[in-house]
């Protein structure tokens, strides 16, 4: 069995960086991916939906790719203030974080509206970085394994094991989202090897050991390495950290 699976490190910059500011941002990091050995990893800018054209023409390294942060769950028409998967795609962006913990619980997003949007960005060649994660008195419960669990199979289970592997996984334990509590090196390995396993009951073994699994949720350089030892954590979703290029970058490096 050969194990393809990319080391990804992707910001999440949510709603914060003006047009001008992220331009700026992007184009730091651009510049120091540019002049640094960052090995095989793959970086992925997930700004917001204002940001997508002018980022794409911005970052000149191949070793960066634009992502959104979420997408409508229709195709086309009468949806006032939506932005669809096509529209985003035609942006030369080529991802799309999903079902982040933050759309999930502010704006109801259910795993039927996550199955929409992921069918829409995978007809779209749209990457989803798809986000699931335990609030904390589901972990205290002891509940988490079976909310990861069941997150993953109601929202993506439908798919083919084809477009299963277009798919990248994002680990966010809710409780460790802004709040400056990580999980633990162990706590995430421990849970990421448990996505895996679920993975590998539903698509078998290979698709399962392809899968980037990220973590997320108070990653920054000083904890970036021991995450990233783990050997099913195979990167970073990155919110506040994010936003300074060097922490950023401590983080693309710390592989
Ligand atoms: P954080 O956010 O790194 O600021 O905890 C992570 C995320 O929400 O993706």
């Amino acid at each position: 069995m050969t194990v393809m699976r990319k080391k990804i490190v992707a910001g999440n910059w949510k709603m914060n960086n003006n047009l001008q500011e992220g331009i700026e941002l992007a184009k730091e990091i651009n510049g120091l991916v540019e002049s640094t050995d960052i090995k095989d990893v793959q970086v992925i800018i997930g700004a917001p939906f204002v940001h997508l054209t002018e980022l794409n023409k911005a970052i000149t390294s191949n070793k960066i790719r634009v992502s959104a942060q979420n997408c409508a769950d229709e195709k086309s028409g009468a949806y006032t203030g939506e932005i669809s998967a096509s529209m985003i795609e035609s942006t030369g962006t080529e991802c799309v974080i999903l079902g982040h913990s933050e759309r999930r619980s502010y704006y109801g997003e259910t795993s039927e509206i996550l199955v929409k949007k992921t069918n829409l960005c995978l007809e779209n060649n749209l990457t989803p970085i798809f986000c699931i994660g335990e609030v904390l008195e589901e972990r205290e419960s002891g509940k988490h394994f079976e909310v990861v669990k069941s997150q993953i199979a109601d929202g993506l289970f439908h798919l083919s094991a084809e477009d299963f592997g277009k798919v990248v996984l994002a680990y966010e334990p809710v409780w460790a989202i802004g709040t400056g509590v990580t999980a633990s090196a162990d706590q995430a390995q421990e849970m990421h090897a448990f996505i895996r396993k679920t993975l590998a009951e539903q698509y078998g073994d290979e698709a399962a050991q392809n899968c980037s699994i990220l973590y997320g949720g108070s990653c920054k350089p000083s904890n970036a390495k021991e995450l990233f030892s783990n050997e099913d954590v195979d990167g970073g979703l990155i919110g506040g950290a994010s936003l300074v290029a060097e922490d950023f970058m401590g983080i693309v490096t710390a592989f």
